[in-house]
């Protein structure tokens, strides 16, 4: 399969924030998000065997969280699939970065799919396939990228519509973050205040968690592999 990188880093993201946790990030994405920070996965990588990605994986830990992510890991599903397999028999705790536009029913059981519901003002509106909600159990996590108060009350009217809070583990909300003119992307470069998103959800009292991207108030934002 064509794999982007593969490192250790702090989970930045979802309910596992905070943990270490290796990323296998699988090149090439289908989606344009406008405020996308994975671009560098778009094209290029290199091929690795499965035996090969799992032998890379424990060189960095013998146990413990491992990320799939991308890009679009689920355009590579034939490989992507028996993966994940292979990393749960091995005894690890896998995560499924998903963008939510892939179908999802041959995910293994046991992996924990993180699913974004792209946002209206995403650049990629309406492209969650809605049989994905079937597939969600009580360990997934939803996540809605916000840009502005629009996408606040799309994500909002989702989770009340589908029962989010009821089927998943998480709902996630975070605010989206833009570049400057020499692509920096930091924790001061949030499109949507923070304090905002927490007062319209705590206003509204929705069902979800604020999520803040820890990798980018932590390193560099210019630098990969965190
Ligand atoms: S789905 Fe993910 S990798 Fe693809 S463009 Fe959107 S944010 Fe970037």
């Amino acid at each position: 399969m064509q794999i982007t990188e593969i490192y250790k880093s702090i989970q930045g993201e979802s309910t596992y924030a905070g943990l270490p946790c290796i990323f296998v990030r699988l090149t090439g994405c289908n989606l344009r998000c406008s405020w996308c920070d994975s671009e560098y996965t778009f094209s290029g990588g290199h091929r690795m065997t499965v035996e090969e990605i799992v032998g890379e994986v424990e060189q960095l830990s013998p146990s413990g969280l491992v990320e799939i992510t991308g890009g679009e890991p689920m355009l590579q599903e034939r490989e992507a699939v028996p993966l994940m397999q292979r990393l749960l028999d091995e005894g690890y705790s896998v995560l499924l970065e998903t963008s939510g536009e892939r179908p999802l029913e041959q995910v293994p059981k046991g992996v924990v799919k993180i699913v974004d519901v792209k946002c209206p003002h995403s650049g990629e509106p309406n492209t969650f396939r809605a049989e994905n909600l079937e597939t969600l159990d009580s360990t997934d996590e939803v996540k809605f990228v916000v840009s502005d108060r629009t996408d606040y009350e799309f994500a909002r009217e989702f989770v009340t519509r589908h029962e989010l809070a009821r089927r998943v583990n998480a709902v996630l909300f975070s605010p989206a973050f833009g570049k400057d003119a020499n692509g920096a992307r930091d924790a001061s470069h949030c499109l949507l205040d923070p304090r905002e998103l927490a007062e319209w959800m705590l206003a509204d009292n929705v069902p979800a968690r604020l999520g803040l991207q820890l990798h980018k108030f932590i390193w560099d934002p210019a630098l990969k592999s965190v």
